[in-house]
């Protein structure tokens, strides 16, 4: 599957919810959910037809794949390691996905994104406990620390994103300090507290078929 480029807010109309793709244009009320929260396209507004199990289920995982920016094959991996680790396979699913250091740089509030903090770490702007890491992929342990380098918390991207994120709060299960531009895992986050509009049962549901 090749990843996508066409107009990301499609994606949430066509599943009906905020899969917060475009950062600071989410948070506000430009965000075309608010205004046309039907289908995009000619035949947007008819009422839909009942899907089968099988269409809501792969539904569920097309928007955890689009809120991760996870590609197929990458995913199932995910999914395969987290089905041979101790406890509940979607909830083990879900703590992959959110120690991915691209999401980690996001939910820190070092970018309004999860694309952005891809580009940030590509572009080589971020230490893991003092070494440089550009793989967004990266699985961040708990207790490591994430940094902004020096040289990068000018960006206007960054400082963008930090305002942001300071009017809106963070994450319990991160310590941040906005001084240094760093933060840490402290714990692994409960799916309530994720807060996703994804059902992981239903993920878990489709693989294991
Ligand atoms: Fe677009 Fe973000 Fe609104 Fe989704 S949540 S429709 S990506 S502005």
């Amino acid at each position: 599957m090749a990843r996508y480029r066409g107009p990301v807010c499609k994606l949430c109309r066509a599943d009906g919810v905020k899969l917060m793709l475009k950062g600071k244009k989410c948070f506000s009320a430009k965000c075309p959910i608010n205004r046309r929260n039907y289908p995009p396209g000619q035949h947007g507004q008819r009422r839909a037809g009942k899907q089968s199990d099988y269409g809501i289920q792969l539904r569920e995982k097309q928007k955890a794949k689009r809120i991760y920016g996870v590609l197929e094959r990458q995913f199932r991996r995910y999914y395969f390691e987290a089905s041979r680790m101790r406890g509940i396979t979607g909830v083990n699913l879900f703590h992959l996905l959110e120690r991915r250091l691209d999401n980690v740089i996001f939910r820190l509030g070092f970018a309004n994104s999860r694309t952005q903090a891809r580009q940030i770490i590509r572009h080589n702007h971020i230490l893991v406990d003092g070494k440089r890491v550009n793989i967004p992929s990266y699985l961040v342990k708990m207790g490591q620390l994430v940094q902004v380098k020096e040289k990068s918390r000018e960006l206007p991207s960054v400082l963008e994103a930090m305002q942001l994120r300071r009017s809106m709060g963070g994450y319990a299960w991160f310590e941040r300090d906005d001084e240094t531009c760093s933060g840490k895992l402290l714990r692994l986050p409960t799916i309530d507290e994720i807060a996703l509009p994804v059902r992981e049962q239903l993920i878990v549901e489709l693989y294991s078929k």
